[in-house]
């Protein structure tokens, strides 16, 4: 959404224009803490209000919800509606628009502050869902828990513990055990009116006798 004519500015190494954040992280966090657990607070509203106006999602939606409402299909106009004062709302949930620094900061505060508690996914998920919205938040929110250092060092495995590593065992003969591998990524090349791009590697593991046979990825 950022756009580089308006907010760019000069690298001055390479002369070349950068595009800016539109909102700092630093002041998002600002804007975030400020938050009420219950209401959303008026910066944050103010923020979001004036990031739609330059959001191409939003200014979609809202032309779609102008439409609904003007049509009278209740159950879409519903899901998209402007609020009192002029913030799009999806299912009453406040519509963030696609600015990250905004969008990380709301899941880090719903993740990591002191009464959120690192809960996991779902739960950061709920959190964030009573009061906005996004498309992909739920990805947002799994990619940042699942990256998370203190989830990671803190959290008790709820798996099997993991067997002990044994090697394989030793073939009395030839072609008694082989692997198979594939090389992929290679460049395509037509073979036999074929287009081939991958290599298959069987070894015999006692002879160490190596095969290798154009295949496809695909
Ligand atoms: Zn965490």
């Amino acid at each position: 959404m950022c756009d580089a004519s308006a907010d760019g500015a000069q690298d001055p190494v390479t002369g070349a224009t950068v595009c800016m954040p539109c909102v700092l992280r630093s002041v998002a966090r600002i804007i975030v803490t400020s938050e009420n657990a219950t209401v959303s607070s008026e910066p944050l509203a103010q923020l979001a209000l004036a990031l739609q106006q330059k959001d191409a999602f939003a200014l979609q939606k809202l032309a779609a919800a102008t439409q609904d409402t003007r049509s009278r299909n209740r159950r879409k106009a519903q899901l998209w509606r402007l609020d009192e004062k002029g913030a799009l709302r999806w299912k009453g949930r406040l519509y963030i628009p696609d600015e990250q620094s905004l969008r990380q900061e709301i899941v880090s505060q719903s993740h990591d502050s002191r009464l959120s508690g690192h809960f996991g996914a779902t739960r950061t998920l709920e959190l964030i869902s009573r009061h906005y919205y996004w498309p992909e938040v739920s990805k947002d929110v799994s990619e940042y828990v699942k990256t998370c250092l203190i989830c990671q060092r803190a959290n008790a495995l709820r798996h099997l513990p993991f067997g002990q590593l044994s090697s394989l065992p030793i073939p009395s003969t030839v072609f008694e055990e082989l692997t198979l591998d594939f090389i992929i990524g290679l460049p395509a090349v037509k073979h036999d009116a074929c287009v081939v791009d991958a290599v298959l590697v069987i070894i015999d593991r006692y002879s160490k006798m190596a095969l290798y046979i154009l295949a496809q990825k695909t």
